[in-house]
């Protein structure tokens, strides 16, 4: 897949006694790792938060909506936050990215000791007017998929069966999720069957190395009549933009902005997304303030 891109099926079993979101997020977790840089260990991190956030985010109803979730778990990499929206846009971004952990006895990346797991994952639900909503759970791993899947029991009560995996070489070699929501309506028979079927899901960075995501559907959902609701595209890119980082210059209030202008005739501010730079002299720090309390004076 392209640098940059994924994509999203959204499916039923048994004629929606359960809902799945099969994701792969390859490209857009490449992309992340250019971005920002990241060892290995932390473009796995970004990859299952990239493919967990993304398939929350594509269930939000309107166009300004946006979930954005983060993992506290006092580990070297720092924090890790991703938003995403309902139109399948991702970014990501994570205070120390280079940080590098040895693998764990079983082999694997140890995503968990990267991101620490003493902390919380918190998952904020903003739309384009009023408050946002804010749920909030202990972590339970730092190792993610776990973390998401206490989530979604705690404070939605919805029995979730989550697993996210990315592969990681010289380069990503897959990177993706899996969701599976039982809806009240479940039968225990479904969910029998779908625990019996948490390892094969489990390997989901695997099976995405080898096979397309509606032959994933189709074979690990055999006999469960998965139904494929749509497809859709995911792509890991910012929205900021000079407006918007010149508001938050100017939040930062008259008398700092007075002090970057006396002493660094100027500043530079970077995207902690996109790790793009925007540049201010003295003058355009100038004419933002003024235009600021042109702007302040209007409404009092
Ligand atoms: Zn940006």
């Amino acid at each position: 897949m392209d640098k940059g891109q994924g994509r999203l099926l959204r499916l039923t079993l048994k004629g929606g006694e359960a809902r799945v979101f099969l994701c792969d997020t390859t490209g857009m977790t490449q992309l992340a790792r250019d971005i920002h840089h990241a060892s290995n260990t932390v473009s796995a991190a970004m990859g299952r938060m990239i493919s967990a956030t993304a398939m929350m985010g594509v269930n939000l109803k309107s166009d300004g909506d946006r979930i954005t979730c983060t993992i506290n778990g006092g580990g070297p990499a720092g924090p890790m936050c991703a938003v995403a929206g309902p139109d399948g846009t991702v970014k990501v971004t994570v205070e120390h990215p280079e940080v590098e952990l040895k693998l764990k006895p079983n082999g694997k990346l140890d995503v968990g000791g990267v991101l620490g797991r003493d902390g919380q994952l918190t998952v904020m639900r903003s739309y384009g007017f009023g408050e946002p909503y804010l749920g909030r759970v202990n972590l339970v791993s730092g190792e993610v998929a776990e973390d998401f899947a206490m989530y979604y029991l705690e404070s939605e009560q919805t029995p979730t069966l989550c697993a996210l995996g990315t592969l990681v070489g010289e380069e990503v070699q897959s990177s993706g999720g899996i969701l599976i929501q039982a809806m009240p309506e479940c039968s225990d028979a479904l969910i029998d069957q779908l625990e019996i079927r948490a390892e094969l899901f489990s390997s989901i960075s695997q099976l995405l190395s080898e096979m397309t995501l509606e032959e994933i559907a189709e074979n690990c959902f055999r006999g469960l009549d998965p139904e494929i609701l749509e497809s859709m595209p995911l792509t890991l890119t910012c929205d900021c933009s000079r407006k918007k980082i010149e508001q938050v210059i100017l939040s930062m209030g008259e008398k700092d902005i007075r002090e970057l202008i006396r002493e660094q005739n100027g500043c530079e501010v970077s995207c902690h997304f996109c790790r793009r730079h925007y540049q201010f002299t003295g003058e355009e720090l100038e004419a933002l303030l003024r235009e600021g309390l042109d702007r302040n004076e209007e409404k009092a």
